[in-house]
């Protein structure tokens, strides 16, 4: 039997499946089980950042797994302190701590139970096609997905994004928090306007309410910095994060500003802070930072919207890019033309029915990105 097979009969499957089974990574390139490369611009849905099987990583992985694996939140450890004072270092200087678990949805989880307690209040307001992740708080604060299994949490409502009007007039006196994608990732890669940005800012400050800044997708140089925030002059008070902060180990983070305040007890996770995925964050954010890997995702996203713009296919509506997030929305549905490039080598995402996604290793060379814009015109 196959492992295609294998996992066809044991899996309880809830993803949309492609027809190919990927067995080894190496930078923007992985293979599958006969042999086949692929230039791999999904990078596990924006998780690579630093390149499939990323050497420094790897290192890192393999010291920290001969000394210490797991070590209770109730201890300190060496590895976690380090991680913690990096992420804070690296942020906007709105936030001063670290609060880590496991994924990018329990990110969002902590952030909705750190902002009742802290704020004493109970509502948020969420954007129309918003994404945060799939667990029962975060699906409260997610546009789609949700109607098989309400009832969610109460308190979230939801406006049109990029609408400061309507943000304005649904917050509210009882509003802990507003919550924001810089880039809408799921949602068809639709950047924010800067100055609907600089203005649910201001909104923010202004009426008292908590900003979380959702940049579990957009963080980690994705958009050209190391945070989108940057580009926006956000300050947020709390940063939620994942995907890309372990290079491929899972871990999140909640950054905290000191407008947050923890308390003994009031949350907790079995494996949040383990020693063996904060070795794989400080080898990430240190690769990151030794290449330059912010400056190259500018550059390389710009290279690629200026030759795809300059022969801008027909059936293509528009282009939407930061960085290397990458959205081609089409007039038509994007499925068939996942699939026609994955036959041609190369593997994208969609996002929504009608937009391509791509979210290649931000380590993809000028040479390795060419191809894939020579694939894409060729199959659009
Ligand atoms: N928030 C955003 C912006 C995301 O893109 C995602 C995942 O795609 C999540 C939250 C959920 O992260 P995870 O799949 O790690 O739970």
């Amino acid at each position: 039997m196959s492992f295609r097979d294998t996992e066809k009969q044991f899996a309880f499957e809830v993803y949309p499946k492609r027809e190919v089974t990927l067995v080894r990574g190496e930078g923007a390139t992985v293979w599958d089980d006969t042999g086949k490369s692929y230039i791999d611009c999904t990078a596990g849905v924006g998780v690579a950042n630093v390149g499939h099987a990323n050497p420094h990583v790897a290192r890192a992985i393999c010291e920290q797994a001969g000394t210490l694996i797991s070590c209770a939140g109730i201890f300190y450890n060496d590895v976690r302190a380090r991680l913690m004072e990096k992420l804070v270092t690296i942020a906007p200087d709105s936030l001063r701590r670290a609060f880590l678990c496991n994924s990018g949805t329990e990110s969002i989880e902590a952030a909705i139970k750190f902002a009742r307690h802290s704020s004493g209040k109970s509502e948020f307001v969420c954007a129309m096609r918003g994404f945060h992740g799939r667990t029962f708080g975060a699906l409260s604060a997610t546009f789609k997905y949700r109607d098989q299994f309400e009832p969610l949490l109460g308190g979230f409502s939801f406006v049109p994004f990029n609408n400061i009007d309507k943000l304005r007039a649904a917050v509210s006196v009882s509003t802990a928090a507003v919550v924001i994608e810089p880039v809408q990732g799921e949602g068809g890669v639709r950047p924010g306007d800067a100055e609907y940005m600089a203005e649910v800012q201001a909104l923010c400050t202004e009426r008292g309410v908590l900003l979380i800044v959702d940049e579990i997708q957009t963080g980690f140089c994705r958009t050209g910095s190391m945070f989108a925030c940057e580009q926006f002059g956000l300050r947020p008070d709390i940063l939620c994060l994942a995907k890309a902060l372990g290079g491929g180990v899972p871990i999140g983070a909640v950054l905290t500003s000191d407008r947050l305040t923890p308390e003994v007890g009031m949350h907790g996770s079995t494996f949040g802070g383990n020693p063996l995925a904060c070795a794989a964050a400080l080898a990430s954010i240190e690769f990151m930072e030794e290449n330059r890997l912010d400056a190259h995702a500018r550059e390389m996203g710009e290279h690629f919207a200026a030759t795809f713009r300059a022969s801008q296919p027909e059936r293509v509506r528009q282009l939407r890019q930061m960085g290397l997030m990458i959205g081609i929305e089409l007039k038509e549905k994007a499925t068939p033309y996942l699939m026609a490039l994955m036959d041609e080598g190369v593997l994208a995402l969609s996002a929504g029915p009608t937009v391509i996604r791509l979210l290649p290793p931000l380590t993809i060379t000028r040479d390795e990105l060419d191809v894939v814009l020579e694939k894409l015109l060729k199959v659009l």
